[in-house]
């Protein structure tokens, strides 16, 4: 795993200093990390490489999983989907499941750290173990418009954290404790991100079958319908009609959701007797997925609802074209027409698709822009830098801090 020295070229010098100076200040305090998976998403993408780097600076970090049954998870995969403001159908019943649950990792986990950061709603009613240590609610999802139902009874929990973070400015919620906005990174170092030689890629594409025949446009998402993949689909086969062209839709499913399967075989069916659509399912394998994404022409995002999108990040960093929905968290990271192109329905998709693959030069620009975005915005030396501020602010007037 890349060091911090390493990043040095990337993001300069003054940054990694700033990184050593802050982790300096937090020495003797134990962070603790908690979610609901290990592999799968995008916080467990984060953690990965977070959790290491916050050691390296010298903060004593751990990250631990709460477990569930298919029964818990299938409660907080409605209840994720109702946050997003899906129609779903939450009853009491599933409201004791989660508590059933939560009872027991309750016991489980051991959550005497300093700082405990718990990330989204699965690991939620922790909180009823706090003592006197300090306590964050880190929210990844989009709850601009969340299900009323669901979000009240998750209030009973927030309220009882010191602080709540969240991505973008517009999914802040009126909330009796601090609110931090904080948006998610991308690691440039990392298998998934990291450079690769045009073999790896063409290696990659062989074994998949894939030809370099003609352009390829690629969407990289585990299989939920949040994401989309019928609608990419069709989108592809509208852009298909005038441009001659492949499509990959690569992607895996979660431990902690149970709706994937099911996913995966609608897509299947709807690709079916087409030779240029490839449905790739593929686990954790970061090497591929990056040489996946460094191998499209073009990189969807067709999103119904988005916490922020490392995929888009992902696509950016590699300086591809992007078009996205423009939904969550992802025009903070597309503006349109300037570092991709956003888009609000399969049309719309189609057009911008077909405008890159008869642009090239257009393209390669907005690739372009959308890197320096990345560069300048997205990394995870600038999401270290904010949690270990946010970290110490947790003791703001007790005499630990002095910046
Ligand atoms: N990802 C992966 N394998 C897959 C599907 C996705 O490694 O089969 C990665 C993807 O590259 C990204 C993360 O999982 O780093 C997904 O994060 P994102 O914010 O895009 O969406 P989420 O899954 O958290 O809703």
């Amino acid at each position: 795993m890349a060091k911090l020295e390493e990043y040095i070229p990337i993001v300069g010098q003054s940054v990694v200093d700033d990184l050593r100076r802050l982790a300096e200040k937090l020495k003797g305090k134990r962070v603790q990390h908690v979610n609901s998976t290990p592999v799968g998403g995008g916080v467990a993408e984060i953690l990965n490489r977070m959790v290491p780097l916050l050691r390296e600076l010298g903060v004593d970090t751990r990250w631990d999983v709460i477990k569930g049954g298919e029964q818990f998870f299938g409660v907080t995969k409605k209840f994720h989907n109702a946050l997003h403001g899906r129609g779903e159908e939450v009853t009491s019943r599933d409201f004791d499941i989660f508590m059933d649950t939560s009872a027991q990792n309750i016991k489980e986990v051991d959550t005497s750290g300093d700082i405990v950061f718990i990330h989204d709603p699965q690991p939620i009613a922790l909180i009823k173990k706090k003592t006197d240590n300090k306590w964050l609610w880190r929210c990844h999802i989009d709850v601009s418009e969340p299900n009323q139902k669901v979000w009240k009874f998750l209030m009973n929990f927030i309220l009882k954290y010191d602080s709540a973070v969240f991505s973008a400015p517009s999914f802040s919620q009126r909330l009796p404790i601090r609110q931090f906005l904080i948006s998610p990174s991308i690691d440039p170092l990392s298998d998934k991100n990291k450079d690769l030689p045009q073999e790896k890629v063409d290696e990659v594409l062989v074994k998949y079958g894939i030809p370099k025949d003609k352009p390829i446009i690629t969407q990289i998402s585990r299989f939920d319908r949040l994401k989309d993949p019928l609608g990419v689909i069709q989108t592809f086969l509208q852009v298909r009609r005038y441009v001659d062209c492949r499509l990959i839709l690569a992607g895996g499913t979660a431990s902690d959701d149970p709706e994937g399967i099911q996913v995966i075989e609608e897509v299947q069916e709807k690709a079916k007797q087409n030779k240029d659509i490839h449905i790739l399912l593929m686990q954790q394998n970061d090497i591929e997925i990056n040489a996946l994404q460094r191998a499209s022409t073009v990189i969807m995002q067709k999103s119904i609802k988005e916490g922020f999108g490392l995929t888009v990040a992902e696509a950016l960093w590699k300086g591809k074209p992007v078009v996205a929905s423009n939904v969550g968290g992802i025009p903070l990271q597309v503006k349109h027409k300037y570092s991709g192109l956003l888009c609000h329905s399969i049309e719309g998709a189609a057009f911008a698709v077909k405008q890159l693959l008869n642009s090239p030069e257009y393209a390669r620009k907005l690739g372009e822009n959308g890197r320096e975005n990345i560069r300048n915005n997205f990394l995870l030396t600038r999401h270290l830098r904010e949690y270990m501020l946010l970290f110490l602010s947790l003791f703001h007037g007790e005499d630990v801090i002095y910046l």
